[in-house]
């Protein structure tokens, strides 16, 4: 039995305004409470001249302590200071953020009357160690393991140094999941007995400042991510953003004083407002009350759940939007949708779920599990799963992700040729066949991209190697086939193989820095949907420049073969051989020019050539 305990894990949703640990024992998933009570732990650190304070107790005394009071953490781990994000949240946050070494960004504090500076990975490993005693003193034992989750869109970088949070708490993170699939997971299990067949599950989580959308199918106990689509800042912080903006009008006009210019004031009454927008999840009205608010006069006001509705309300549709985006992504009609679950805390507004069944034409909404508990319910089973804990419950559960950019290779124009299509499911491996541009090519070079656009250049760059050892041949000879594979982590391996000679090269892609961040992947499909009738004009244009071109090398290697060369009369052979230089001629001295322009060349040359075709085909 101690040694039972000992293998013992837990399952942490480490999450942006919130944490939540969760452990499976006896047969089923207990949520544990902190020692305030409550299911799920602010996710704040503070700093005071004698002490330091994580959760509930950091929370509690922002509005005495507001500059050595930390939070979002999660919006700057594994990113860069210099990330457009990090520098439009720092103007949000009442806490310092500095530029430390290598770009990191780095927290400034006061604490026992030191300056101290933290990385978002210290701050995060502080709140994952208060979870961590959290289940230890429900548990009343050490706990070394857990599975932490993260957002789906979470790139390499923000999971090492997720998992790094983890190491410097003194645990053993057994594995990193993706935040939908440990809900999916929660919900699996409960139906997993009756799940015949395959099932499409989306998931639907508004937490406390992010949006995220995932759509998953759910076959036999595997779980594939079909599609993700997010905002990472819209959330229940705004919802309590517009009810705090309500209450200042209300109190300007009733007292001629704008307290919108007092931090501490304005802090307090955001404090009475989370309050009152969870009360107003199951009252259809509450009241508002803090003392001495400004200047020594108490604030008291009332609000019904309608009017925090209509506060709300275009940020509530746009919570629907997500939806009807990773729908798109998916390219799955609505009525396709087998189950809807609800995660994160402000999936509890009954507006938000009343918008979302209305979308879902009157659906039952899956609440079976509590939205801001799913998560780490999840993670729990996923903890349980990968200790080797045996229970009939516990199936085994494979987890898929997808690729949130399309993966490929430079061809010929600066083309873009994708191997991996956006939002395949990994691990995964797929090869394309490819051929040399050039007569006598020896070597080729692959480089690798990741993005949406038509041109290389418009992508990311991942990464290139050479492939040597090419037998000379005319162009169009050789055979290359080019590899692509995902493991289970999501790390890239492109290898390259000249079929005839058997050499190959490869390249492991896991350099952090090249990867994108979310918001950059979101930028990039957003500008491939803008130029998509640019960038399909371009491709025209390459294809056209491509047929030209093969066909003019095609005809230069017929001719110069004997066999055919020799039936040719020497005019005619003469003719036909000036019509293939000038055409390659003309390729090469040319910019890309209209596809029309390729294909009228083209036509050109295969008349001038008709007669190989045919001496071609005897
Ligand atoms: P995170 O986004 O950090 O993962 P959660 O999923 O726990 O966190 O969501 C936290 C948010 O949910 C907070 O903004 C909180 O105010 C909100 N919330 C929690 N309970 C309720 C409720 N009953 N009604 C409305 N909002 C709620
Ligand atoms: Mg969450």
């Amino acid at each position: 039995m101690a040694n039972h305990r000992e293998g013992l894990a837990i399952g942490i949703d480490l999450g942006t305004t919130y944490s939540c640990v969760a452990v499976w024992q006896n047969e089923r998933v207990e949520i544990i409470v902190n020692d305030q009570g409550n299911r799920t732990t602010p996710s704040f650190v503070a700093f005071t001249p004698a002490e330091r304070l994580v959760g509930d107790a950091a929370k509690n005394q922002v509005a005495r302590n507001a500059t050595n009071s930390v939070f979002d953490a999660k919006r700057l781990i594994g990113r860069r200071f210099s990330d457009p994000l990090v520098q439009s949240d720092i103007n949000l946050w009442s806490f310092k953020v500095i530029e430390g070494p290598s770009d990191k960004p780095m927290i400034v504090v006061n604490y026992k009357g030191e300056e101290k500076h933290f990385a978002a990975e210290e701050i995060s490993s502080m709140v994952l160690k208060k979870m961590r005693e959290i289940a230890e003193a429900y548990l009343g034992t050490t706990v070394k393991n857990a599975v932490v989750t993260v957002p789906a869109y979470f790139n390499d970088s923000q999971r090492k140094a997720t998992k790094d949070a983890g190491g410097i708490a003194g645990m053993n993170v057994l594995r990193i999941i993706n935040e939908p699939t440990a809900a999916a997971i929660a919900y699996g299990l409960d139906k997993i007995a009756d799940s015949i067949g395959k099932r499409n599950v989306l998931i639907f989580d508004l937490g406390g400042g992010t949006a995220d959308v995932s759509l998953l199918t759910i076959e036999k106990g595997v779980f594939e991510v079909k599609a993700v689509a997010g905002d990472t800042h819209l959330g229940g912080e705004d919802f309590d953003n517009r009810m705090v903006n309500h209450f200042v009008e209300i109190f300007k006009r009733q007292h001629k004083v704008d307290i919108g210019v007092n931090s501490k004031a304005l802090r307090r009454l955001r404090t009475a407002c989370e309050k009152a927008k969870r009360i107003l999840s199951c009252a259809i009205e509450t009241n508002i009350e803090v003392d001495s608010l400004y200047n020594g006069i108490d604030f008291f006001s009332n609000i019904t759940r309608a009017k925090f509705a209509e506060l709300n309300m275009d940020l509530f549709r746009k919570c629907v939007d997500i939806v009807e985006k990773c729908l798109s992504d998916a390219e799955m009609d609505k009525s396709c949708v087998d189950v809807v679950v609800l995660s994160g805390g402000s999936s509890r507004i009954p507006k938000v779920q009343q918008l979302l069944q209305d979308f879902f034409d009157g659906k039952e909404l899956c609440k079976s599990i509590n939205p801001d508990e799913a998560v780490a319910y999840g993670a729990a089973v996923q903890a349980a799963i990968l200790t080797g804990m045996k229970n009939e419950k516990l199936q085994d559960i494979v987890l898929l992700d997808v690729t949130p950019l399309s993966l490929g290779v430079e061809v010929l124009g600066e083309e873009m040729s994708i191997i991996i299509p956006r939002n395949t499911a990994t691990p995964t491996e797929k090869v394309e066949n490819y051929t040399t541009a050039c007569d006598n090519q020896t070597s080729i070079l692959l480089s690798v991209y990741e993005g949406e656009r038509a041109k290389t250049c418009d992508n990311n760059f991942l990464g290139q190697f050479r492939l040597p050892g090419i037998p000379p041949a005319p162009s169009g000879v050789a055979s290359i086939n080019v590899c692509f594979n995902i493991d289970t982590n999501g790390i890239l391996n492109v290898s390259a193989k000249e079929m005839t000679t058997g050499v190959m090269r490869n390249i492991t892609i896991t350099n952090d820095e090249s990867r994108l961040s979310s918001e950059e992947i979101d930028r990039m499909v957003k500008d491939a949907e803008t130029y998509k009738v640019e960038d399909d004009e371009y491709r025209k244009k390459v294809k056209a420049k491509v047929a030209l071109e093969n066909y003019a090398y095609n005809m230069r290697n017929t001719i110069n073969d004997e066999k055919i060369g020799a039936k040719l009369a020497p005019a005619a052979k003469k003719n036909i051989k000036d019509a293939v230089e000038q055409a390659i001629q003309w390729i090469d001295d040319l910019q890309l020019v209209d596809s029309e322009l390729y294909d009228d060349k083209l036509k050109w040359l295969e008349n001038i050539c008709n007669p190989i075709r045919s001496y071609g085909k005897q």
